[in-house]
């Protein structure tokens, strides 16, 4: 557990593609802080209720899982919803969800640049309008988008994704102007390279192909361009979130905790 401390007791905090990575870590924050969780995302049913039902246990808070597809507008209405009915109230929304997919541009599929902008940018949309009317009538809220260092740099075979995460940022922006008297903050973190288990699986596998020590694999190909040559940790991330949802972050708007290294101060 990280050492930043926020109490967020009785608050409700959606987080959108929570049923791994990031998104589970930054869940599991926010619920040791006391906030109740709304868990979303794809994959095993059996992990996802094993996830649930642990961070309910463990932190001693209602956690609830709602299977929206964000591929699909009507689905994320249905999740701001739940979590109303539910819990009564949506104090937090982390806009998480977020696929890759590495190719030239030239020969890159129509349809997963359709999904990546689906998922990486119109769903940040599409839960923000459903859940704005209810944080303007609760007189506060706070948005937090998760971007990348993506939505301020490029790197070539990446054009969905870079397009979607400049996208984000610049949506945040334009919403944190919209609604800035009514004490709702929108912003990003924009991580670096963050060692998901997807990640990780990959250090083995790079070594083995390239001929080289996993430590070199790290340090030269996946951390080349993160001047720490260390990978961003959940608990990293999960302090910038806890600030911008905590009272203190009230007046950082429109705005990104950038987390990556020193990766794009190049
Ligand atoms: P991950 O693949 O572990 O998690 C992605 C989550 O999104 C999963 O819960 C998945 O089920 C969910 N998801 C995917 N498609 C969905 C859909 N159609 N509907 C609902 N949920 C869906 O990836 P991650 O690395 O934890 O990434 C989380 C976010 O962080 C993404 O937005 C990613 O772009 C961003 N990010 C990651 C890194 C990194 O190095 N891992 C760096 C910068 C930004």
């Amino acid at each position: 557990m990280g050492a930043v401390r926020v109490d967020l007791s009785g608050q409700t905090a959606v987080i959108t593609g929570s049923s791994s990575g990031i998104g589970a870590a930054l869940a599991e924050g926010l619920a040791q802080n006391g906030a109740n969780i709304v868990l979303n995302g794809l994959g095993d049913a059996g992990e996802i209720e094993a996830l649930r039902a642990r961070i309910a246990s463990e932190h001693g808070v209602t956690c609830l899982y709602h299977p929206a597809n964000m591929l699909k507008a009507d689905d994320i209405a249905d999740l701001i919803r739940f979590a109303q009915q539910e819990t009564g109230r949506v104090d937090i929304l982390v806009n998480n969800a977020g696929i890759q997919h590495v190719a030239p541009v030239d020969d890159f599929p129509v349809e997963k640049w359709d999904a990546i902008i689906a998922i990486n940018l119109s769903s940040v949309f599409h839960a923000s309008r459903a859940v704005l009317p209810v944080m303007k009538a609760a007189g506060r809220g706070r948005i937090v988008n998760i971007a990348s260092a993506h939505a301020l740099r490029a790197s070539p075979f990446k054009s969905a994704y870079v397009a979607a995460k400049h996208g984000v940022m610049g949506f945040t922006k334009s919403v944190a102007l919209e609604v800035a008297e009514q004490n709702i903050t929108v912003n990003c973190i924009n991580p670096g390279y963050v060692k998901t288990p997807l990640v990780e699986n990959q250090i083995a596998d790079t070594a083995k192909a390239r001929g080289i020590t996993e430590d070199e694999v790290v340090r030269d190909v996946m951390l080349a361009a993160q001047p720490t040559k260390k990978f961003v940790t959940y608990d990293e991330l999960t302090g910038a979130l806890l600030y911008l949802v905590s009272d203190d972050g009230a007046n950082v708007n429109g705005n990104a905790i950038t987390v990556d290294g020193g990766w794009t101060a190049k």
